[in-house]
């Protein structure tokens, strides 16, 4: 195991009711708030209409920009940091996923800074100060309520990049998994890829003795594939629903990176799938991850083989440790092409047109991955593996 800090400051609410604290939570940070939201599901559902109940109550003023879109873009970005800026506020608070989180912390992190934003997801600039931030989160997947971390996507020239601070982590993050009834089979079938994508991104490490971190890791996958295709029967099942949720949040808050090494190249790989298409970042995993898998196995294949065996269950075949490991990529395609997903780019309606291009993007900062380290030119052959 390797040395390690973890710190998980955001505080979780979570429970049906809970987004109608909002108020009391978001009192304690702020008292003019910039309400931050999506293309509209809030609005349709519900939410909106308690978040903003709720805030009142509480007497806290509030401006809004609503209309972030998937892979939230810098445009809108910079509109949010110019009402911020504008209205003084003192906070933001974001209802929704991802997009909508991770559009709100750019904002939050723009706000104190003269030059572009984009300085800071581009240009490695510092970060030091940021504006707070608070989730009503509304789908499980990007588990960006409670990380350190924010994607966004700059239209000129396609770049989907990412910054990673403590001080972008949210306060607080209201969860109430019956918010999440209303979602698409789609998104809930998105949502469960990326975080299974989170924990794998960190479970294949070359750290050794990482026993408890590996343990709590199968155990959050198996929830999720126990969990999901019970939602997507019954989409108002309250106790899968809250399953999903929580694991969400432990995905990506740090725990299971504790105490190893994690790798985040299927991650650039998929991020310029959606840059450049703006396919939903799930089902761009669901594609890139089983191909990485297929690529990098035979580097470890015990590892590789524990993963079938615990998560999968597949029977340990000793002989042939082999057979035990391809059985675990076999397994994690089926699973996402049983919930729906697309497993190749052609299911994306991805040409193979561009590959090089993402595949020079990919890797433009040199090499990415740790478990086994890709350069440009294995990155285009996992590209070209994941075509049909
Ligand atoms: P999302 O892009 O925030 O939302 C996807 C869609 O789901 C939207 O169309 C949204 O509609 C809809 N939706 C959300 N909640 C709903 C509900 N309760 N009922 C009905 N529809 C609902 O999804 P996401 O997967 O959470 O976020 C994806 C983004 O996060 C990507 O850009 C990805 O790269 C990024 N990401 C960030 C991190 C991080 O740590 N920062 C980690 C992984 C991924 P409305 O817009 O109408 O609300
Ligand atoms: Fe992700």
């Amino acid at each position: 195991m390797q040395n390690f800090t973890y710190q998980n400051t955001t505080k979780i609410v979570f429970g049906k009711g809970t987004e109608e604290e909002v108020g009391e939570y978001t009192a304690k940070h702020g008292s003019k708030v910039l309400l931050h939201y999506g293309g509209g599901s809030i609005k349709k559902y519900g939410t909106y209409d308690k978040v903003v109940k709720s805030l009142e109550k509480a007497g806290i003023e509030y401006v809004e920009l609503g209309g972030v879109e998937p892979n939230p873009k810098l445009s809108l970005v910079h509109k949010g940091i110019e009402l911020a800026k504008e209205e003084s506020v003192d906070f933001i608070l974001a209802v929704g996923g991802g997009s909508v989180i991770d559009s709100a912390k750019a904002i939050a992190v723009g706000y104190f800074y003269d030059g572009d934003v984009w300085d800071f997801y581009y240009n490695n600039v510092e970060i030091t100060e940021a504006l707070p931030v608070g989730v009503v989160l509304t789908i499980p997947a990007a588990g960006s309520e409670s990380s350190t971390s924010s994607v966004v996507t700059k239209m000129d020239g396609m770049y989907k990049r990412s910054i990673g601070t403590e001080l972008i982590r949210p306060k607080f993050a209201i969860m109430n998994p019956e918010i999440t009834f209303t979602l698409p089979d789609y998104q809930t079938a998105c949502g469960a890829v990326d975080i299974m994508a989170h924990i794998m991104e960190r479970y294949f490490t070359n750290t050794d003795n990482v026993e408890y971190t590996d343990r709590l890791s199968e155990a959050s996958l198996k929830t999720i594939i126990n969990n999901t295709p019970k939602v997507l029967e019954d989409n108002e099942d309250y106790a899968a629903r809250a399953e999903i949720m929580w694991v969400g949040s432990n995905a990506h808050n740090g725990l299971l990176g504790t105490g190893r090494e994690e790798d985040w190249s299927s991650h650039g790989m998929e991020h310029e799938l959606s840059g450049i298409y703006d396919v939903a970042h799930g089902a761009g995993l669901a594609v890139v991850f089983p191909a990485w898998m297929e690529y990098v196995y035979q580097h470890d294949l015990e590892r590789f083989a524990q993963f079938a065996h615990r998560v999968w269950d597949v029977d340990p075949d000793f002989k042939d440790l082999e057979w035990t490991a391809q059985q675990g990529i076999k397994k994690t395609k089926e699973f996402f092409s049983d919930i729906g997903m697309p497993v190749t780019l052609a299911e994306l309606d991805i040409p193979a047109d561009r590959l090089e291009e993402m595949a020079e993007k990919a890797t433009e900062n040199g090499p990415i991955g740790s478990f086994v380290e890709l350069d440009t030119e294995d990155v285009l052959k996992i590209y070209k593996s994941a075509l049909k």
